[in-house]
């Protein structure tokens, strides 16, 4: 059995998937070309956003029967086309939950503190002391765009930690039990961007959410709130937002995630002292990856019938 490792996958999982029999295949983000060839031959592939995986490249592996996605996030693999050739999908969402979670309250602390505005200035020699004044959080109300499992847990740190005030909209209603304990108010879209002094979005990037977030919404939002997004750079019209930004419709924004990744050099979110910007590091600790990378390769090792050694 044969597996092509086409980004980092955690050093345990690596481990694991030798020890289960697979002969592996290091190629870290192979360009097109490179991937189309080493597709050919190998059983199974494994991902993280990157590379694409698309319907030419599932057409080219003759010998594929799974996809592996170290995270979550399917947006990089035509999942159809592998469906339509019986190729399972695998990944692990459970994995990068708390990591993005804990992302997004740092997010949202450094907008409203104005941390990293603060630490730029300290290493210019500045004491900004008045222009750095912030607002709390306890007491506020904080929106969260799909109520999802990052979504919850955000809401849940944010009313334990910060005793802010949860207020969701999410295509589906949580459970009233989930509702009760977070003491979470489901509401529609427009009443959370009227009411929230923190958006904070955790939809996926779909057809019906690509730049949910545009010129209109962000009007509607109070011109002391905040927009944290951590889900996917698509979900928010980035000139939309710049244009909000820079005009005082919103208070700031804290961004992980952008419509066109790595962000451009001297984009227009960059010359703005109200972002934070961060480069797509959500998911990105030790303990979410290694989540990640040991649940795919269980998940692989098993649908291949294979065991651990
Ligand atoms: P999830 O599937 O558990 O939750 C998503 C929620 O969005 C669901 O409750 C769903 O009902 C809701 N939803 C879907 N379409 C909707 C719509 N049109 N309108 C309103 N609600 C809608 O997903 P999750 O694990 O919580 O992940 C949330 C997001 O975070 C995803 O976009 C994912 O790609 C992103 N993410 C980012 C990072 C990062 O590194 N920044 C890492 C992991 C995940």
């Amino acid at each position: 059995m044969k597996a092509l490792v086409a980004a980092p996958l955690h050093k345990d999982a690596l481990r694991m998937l030798q020890e289960a029999g697979f002969e592996v295949v290091y190629e870290e983000y192979p360009p097109e070309d490179k991937l189309l060839k080493l597709i050919e031959d190998v059983d199974v592939v494994f991902v993280r956003s990157k590379p694409l995986i698309t319907a030419a490249v599932i057409s080219r592996g003759s010998k594929l029967k799974a996809i592996a996605r170290a995270g979550v996030g399917l947006d990089n693999i035509d999942v159809k086309a592998a469906e339509a050739r019986g190729i399972k999908v695998f990944s692990a969402p459970e994995a990068p939950t708390v990591s993005v979670a804990e992302l997004t309250i740092g997010l949202m602390l450094a907008v409203v503190r104005k941390i990293a505005y603060a630490d730029r200035k300290m290493r210019e020699g500045k004491w900004v002391k008045k222009e750095a004044e912030g607002i709390e959080l306890r007491g506020k109300i904080l929106g969260v765009v799909g109520f999802g499992r990052i979504g919850r847990e955000v809401a849940r740190i944010a009313k334990k930690g910060f005793g802010m005030k949860v207020i969701y909209y999410d295509i589906a209603r949580a459970d009233p039990k989930l509702e009760e304990e977070l003491e979470a108010t489901y509401v529609d879209l427009e009443t959370l961007l009227k009411k929230a002094d923190v958006v904070s979005i955790h939809v996926p990037l779909t057809p019906e959410t690509k730049h949910l977030i545009n010129e209109s919404r962000l009007k509607l939002m109070k011109s002391s709130a905040v927009l944290i997004n951590t889900s996917r750079g698509g979900v928010v019209d980035t000139n939309a937002l710049v244009k909000a930004l820079n005009e005082g419709w919103i208070a700031g924004a804290g961004l992980d995630v952008f419509e066109e990744e790595p962000l451009p050099q001297n984009h227009p979110l960059t010359k703005l002292d109200n972002v934070v910007l961060t480069p797509h590091i959500g998911a990105s600790t030790e303990e979410a990856q290694e989540r990640a990378g040991l649940e795919v390769v269980k998940k692989v090792i098993e649908f291949f019938g294979l065991t651990k050694k």
